[in-house]
């Protein structure tokens, strides 16, 4: 059963399903190894990346984040500065420090990008294997990466109930499995949907331990905002992407006063850049609800509740109804571009923060519910052609429109007369039929789109 407080979750960049998924898959599997009692007996590891990670892996920052979960590094606590001595001493030294033990690791040889190897039950997986001295096979462990940092094992993803559209909660006072649940639930307690959230979520744990992590939530991606308006200089990568805006935040804090309404525009798109051109680089994000995508909550929430006296309740409220409708993708269809495309991260993220902005506007469920359908809809189809594997073009630009169209989405919302003519929840299916659809060229392999037409350097 998931929690909002698994939609939100501090990592790192580049990419919540090709970076932090990878790493805790690696880290869980020396966890595994341990419960086996190999130590003794493991000479080699070999580890396959397969589909979407193949494909993209390198541009996306895959075969480092194994390295890392390998040598005991998690994405939720890591130290940039340890973790890049780690893997400066574990290249030299061609060695993997594993089990209290050291075995011979190259990663020229024993992490491989397999794009031939298809994935078979979902595009993000990874095969990993131990050998003993003589060669012989000790384990194999099948993984994948599903997208936003969860990761599942190839029995879970098996096993998965055949509809699981439910699993919002069995074990909550007020379980739903769909957007009309939801709502039904809200009418019939009239509570707004963030305090149905947050019932479901003191069942997990105390009220203040989720305030805690919801308040930390929203530092961390304060936090990320500032260093990203701060930090000049050209990304890591081949096609050499300027960072843009803090050159945009001081004309904004310095340049002529510009007093168009469309300034509006300005302030957004900076916030969201400055998230994911630090995503880009490889800091520290919250995934919200990918990494590719972590710039368009943060924006809004940055704009239009940190300036004011109730700002910690507002950014409460805000997560918990975005966290709340980030589930229902989640569980009713996918929040990954290699099975959904853009649609599945920024169009989630859109949606996500239409709701939520919708919420601190006063908006009521349904005109919540509208809100983040409206911010879906005129996502949906958005394909994922990252240029170079890369999460930088069109993922920066398209954070900041994300953040602009989900503003505009709250406010259609909110002048909302008639009845809605398209449901979230049909939304949504929409979204998942679309992605089922969409060729793999452009779900995160860079064979498609942009990613074909832009000349890398
Ligand atoms: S195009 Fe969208 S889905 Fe693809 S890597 Fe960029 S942000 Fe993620």
């Amino acid at each position: 059963m998931l929690s909002v407080l698994d939609i939100f979750r501090v990592g790192i960049g580049p990419s919540s399903s090709h970076t932090v998924g990878p790493m805790r898959i690696a880290r869980r599997y020396t966890k595994h190894l341990k419960r086996l009692k190999l130590a003794k007996s493991i000479h080699r590891i070999e580890i396959r990346l397969l589909g979407s990670l193949a494909w993209t892996g390198e541009g996306h920052g895959s075969p480092r984040a194994v390295l890392l979960g390998l040598l005991g590094f998690e994405p939720e606590t890591i130290d940039s500065a340890a973790a890049d001595k780690a893997i400066v001493e574990l290249t030299n030294s061609r060695s993997l420090p594993l089990l209290g033990t050291t075995i011979k690791f190259d990663p020229d040889r024993d992490l491989i990008l397999d794009c031939e190897t298809p994935s078979e039950l979902h595009p993000n997986g990874i095969t990993l294997t131990s050998f003993d001295a003589n060669g012989q096979q000790l384990d194999q462990s099948q993984w994948y990466s599903t997208g936003g940092g969860f990761i599942a094992s190839a029995e879970q993803l098996r096993t998965k109930p055949k509809n699981d559209l439910i699993t919002v909660g069995s074990n909550v006072p007020y379980p739903f499995g769909s957007a009309n649940e939801l709502l039904a639930i809200c009418k019939r307690e009239q509570k707004p949907i963030h305090e149905i959230i947050l019932a479901n979520e003191d069942q997990k744990r105390p009220r203040e331990q989720t305030e805690r992590q919801l308040d930390r939530i929203a530092e961390v991606m304060n936090d990320c905002i500032d260093r990203g308006l701060e930090t000049e200089g050209i990304l890591p990568g081949i096609i050499q992407v300027k960072r843009r805006a803090p050159a945009l935040w001081k004309t904004l804090n310095n340049g002529v006063p510009d007093e168009s309404p469309e300034v509006l525009f300005d302030w957004l798109n900076v916030y969201a850049m400055a998230v994911n051109e630090e995503n880009a680089a490889g800091g520290q994000i919250v995934t919200a609800p990918t990494n590719g995508a972590a710039g368009v909550i943060p924006s809004v929430i940055r704009y239009y509740c940190a300036a004011k006296p109730t700002a910690t309740e507002d950014t409460r409220i805000f997560l918990l109804t975005a966290g709340g409708i980030g589930l229902l993708y989640k569980q009713r269809a996918s929040i990954s571009g290699a099975e959904m495309g853009c649609q599945g991260e920024v169009g989630v993220a859109c949606s996500m923060a239409a709701g939520g902005l919708t919420a601190i506007w006063g908006g009521t469920p349904p005109q919540i519910a509208n809100g983040a359908e409206i911010g879906m809809e005129h996502h949906l189809g958005m394909t994922c052609d990252p240029v170079a594997g890369l999460v930088q073009i069109p993922c920066i630009e398209r954070n900041a429109f994300g953040a602009v169209k989900a503003a505009n989405a709250a406010r259609m919302a909110l002048k909302e007369i008639d009845q809605m003519k398209v449901s979230l929840d049909q939304v949504i299916e929409t979204m998942r039929q679309t992605g089922i659809d969409m060729s793999s060229k452009y779900k995160e392999t860079s064979q498609g789109g942009l990613a074909v037409n832009v000349v890398e350097c």
